[in-house]
């Protein structure tokens, strides 16, 4: 056993008070299943997204003991790479998830699951994570990421999962910028 071969739902259902065996189990099989929607015909690399998301006015605190717990329920949003003939007009399955749970306005994100075909694992590419950085809930949102071997194996074997702070250190959000500080201190 590795580090990599930790069981993904227990760290999953540990992140955060909303997710629970069942929904960790839904969101890892939902981004395997969602690959088989790939739409690569280019690169024939194959990518599966899948993230549990709550509506805008959920609060930065779930679950927390003062004044009471928040019950909130995620909803599971899917997502694949989407190519084109002009190549670079192509989009990874990961913003593909985001933004179908935006403009169902669940835009806070506290889980999410990438499958591909290799081992190890594919990991979300950099345009990605900093397009994550704008909606995740928090550092501590868990990235699993889902290899060959999740569906030949075991999904434990196969998933190797991090902190979304440890995809993204020192990241750059929404709150680093004057203007939205500005309006914030407006707002008060
Ligand atoms: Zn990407």
């Amino acid at each position: 056993m590795t580090s990599s071969a930790s069981d993904p739902v227990s760290l999953l259902t540990a992140s955060h008070s909303a997710i629970d065996a069942s929904s960790a189990q839904a969101l890892l099989n939902a981004a395997i299943e969602a690959k088989s929607r790939a739409y690569c015909p280019y690169s024939r690399f194959r990518v599966g997204a899948a993230i549990l998301a709550c509506p805008a006015n959920t609060p930065e605190v779930i679950g927390g003991a003062s004044p009471k717990p928040v019950v909130v329920e995620a909803k599971l949003f899917t997502g694949v790479n989407v190519e084109n003939a002009s190549y670079p007009v192509g989009v990874c399955a990961e913003r593909c998830a985001f933004g179908t749970a935006v403009a169902a306005g669940y835009p806070r994100i506290i889980a999410i699951a990438v499958s591909t075909d290799i081992n190890p694992p594919a990991s979300p590419c950099g345009m990605c994570r900093q397009f994550m950085r704008e909606f995740v809930i928090g550092e501590d949102v868990c990235v699993a990421m889902m290899g060959r071997k999740a569906e030949e194996t075991s999904i434990t074997e196969g998933t190797i999962v991090k902190r979304f702070g440890e995809l993204l250190p020192m990241s750059f959000g929404p709150e680093d910028l004057p203007s939205v500080k500005d309006s914030a201190l407006v707002g008060e």
